[in-house]
């Protein structure tokens, strides 16, 4: 390839580069789009993430080759520079920090393409070259990287505890917020029709930073993944708009599946949240929490790993029903260890899945795989709901809010309306947590003080590890 290159002019060389670009940009393409595709299995979701990593590497590749980049030097600078930052992030960071992480990453790719509209500002502002349609999608992209960057560091911020979590709210606050980015967006269509007029520029960075910060305070610490994948949707455009800037289609595309896919999923988990955009924005959602919290308490039936191991033992359908507090405890591998237990004593043995256990969506399928617990074990809350009345035991792990089902009937909760797992419906309940304390929603949960339920407090890894154990010990 080198031999055929050099043996061609500068001319034909600059042409087969160029279609060499076009073809590597065909090829990323198609393979964002299967990736996006696969990854929405769990069966294909590791060939989706191949695919996605082919067809960036693929994307690198030929932007370096049409380019024309005479020095590399800086790109390798760049690239060392990202690969200390990233690998230990990557390797390091836990299971539970997958939403802070991408956070951080959203604001880095949010500031990248902010950076690349101011640079290009700046340099072609001197020849006179940049039209209405040039910056309008100029604007669009400072506009939205900038508040992108900051949201993204104040969502992190929250996640991370380094901020405080609830919301900060103050009187007026949606207003002046709006009046802000009004400002912010009045500056645009000034250098829209005006690019000359470079004062405003500054402005308009500075504006949409500060309204990013603004943005996020008044959202809890809990809404953070929701608002997150989100701001994922509009690093995403902001992408895509650098795109239009740089006459580059291959941004244009994946910056467009970035931001689509980031605004479907927050549609998805707002869905299955039973709230609306506008409430996660400016809800300030968590505020209720502590009043809800402060509900009077009633008494429980706490169990021991024993007593469980020996109602599970008889039991002919079993359905485990993780949630947050799994993932927290790691627990997953002691919970395939169960199931091992179970299924081998013939007992039907399956998972269902709310879409917002967790913190993450397909927080609970990544786990459970990570464990090797067969797909087909795994069932979508509308498909296992019906079958709770036949089911001999629900096993909570570490779920809270999703089997809450209060969610059905008190219009006051901040989950009513929330489509939740029918585990009530269960002849028994066995559900395991650390204490009677709430989860994200800050209320109690009903279902704890059922006559038919039964508590078994605990690190879920270490209770589930010791009703295996159990049940080991009786074959
Ligand atoms: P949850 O309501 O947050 O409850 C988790 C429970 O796990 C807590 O009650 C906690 O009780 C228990 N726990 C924590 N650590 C534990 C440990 N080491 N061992 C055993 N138990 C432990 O969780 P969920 O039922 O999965 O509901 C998810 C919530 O997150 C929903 O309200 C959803 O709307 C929200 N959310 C989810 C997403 C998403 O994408 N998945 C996004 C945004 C919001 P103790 O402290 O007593 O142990």
């Amino acid at each position: 390839m080198i031999a055929l290159l050099a043996s061609l002019d500068p001319g034909e060389q600059a042409t087969f580069a160029s279609a060499i670009g076009t073809a590597t940009y065909v090829l990323a393409a198609v393979l964002f789009v299967l990736a996006l595709k696969w990854l929405s299995s769990p069966a294909t979701a590791r060939r989706g993430n191949l695919a996605g990593e082919i067809g960036m590497a693929a994307a690198i590749i030929g932007a370096l080759i049409s380019y024309h980049i005479l020095t590399y030097e800086w790109i390798i600078i760049g690239f060392a520079i990202g690969a200390i930052l990233g690998v230990p992030m990557a390797v390091w960071m836990p299971m539970t920090a997958v939403p802070q992480r991408t956070a951080l990453s959203h604001a880095f790719g949010a500031l990248a393409a902010a950076l690349v509209g101011t640079a290009h500002y700046y340099l072609e502002l001197p020849e006179h070259s940049l039209t209405s349609v040039k910056m309008f999608f100029l604007c669009l992209e400072v506009l939205l990287g900038a508040l992108t960057f900051t949201g993204s560091l104040m969502a992190f911020g929250k996640l991370q505890d380094l901020l405080p979590t609830r919301p900060l709210t103050y009187k007026n606050q949606n207003v002046y917020n709006f009046a802000l980015l009004g400002s912010a967006v009045l500056c645009a269509v000034g250098l829209i029709f005006h690019p000359q007029w470079y004062a405003l520029f500054p402005i308009l960075l500075l504006l949409a930073l500060v309204f990013g910060v603004l943005l996020i305070i008044p959202i809890g610490g809990a809404d953070m993944p929701t608002v997150i994948s989100l701001l994922n949707s509009y690093a995403g455009l902001s992408a895509s708009m650098m795109g239009f800037v740089l006459s580059n289609k291959l941004l244009i595309i994946a910056g467009a599946l970035d931001g689509a896919s980031g605004l479907i999923l927050s549609i998805i988990m707002c869905k299955a949240m039973n709230r609306s955009f506008a409430n996660v924005l400016f809800g300030a959602f968590g505020q209720i929490q502590a009043s809800a919290a402060a509900a009077e308490k009633k008494s429980v039936h706490a169990t021991n790993a024993e007593e469980v191991a020996q109602i599970l033992e008889t039991a002919q359908k079993v359905v485990i029903i993780p949630g947050y507090g799994m993932a927290v405890a790691q627990a997953q591998h002691k919970v395939r260890e169960l199931y091992d237990q179970l299924t081998r004593r013939g007992v039907e043995v399956k998972f269902a899945i709310h879409p917002v256990a967790g913190r993450m969506p397909g927080h609970m399928n990544v786990l459970l795989a990570e464990a090797e617990i067969p797909y087909d074990r795994l069932v979508e809350m509308d498909d296992i709901n019906g079958d709770f009345q036949q089911t001999d035991v629900a096993l909570v792990v570490g779920a809270n809010d999703v089997v809450n089902p209060a969610a059905r009937h008190d219009k006051s909760s901040p989950i009513y309306g929330m489509p939740i797992i029918n585990a009530d419906k269960a002849k028994t309940v066995v559900a395991i947590k650390r204490s009677m304390n709430p989860g994200f929603a800050g209320i109690d949960n009903e279902l704890y003080t059922l006559d038919r339920t039964l508590m078994l407090f605990g690190d879920a890894k270490q209770v589930i590890g010791a009703v295996a154990k159990e049940l080991a010990d009786a074959r």
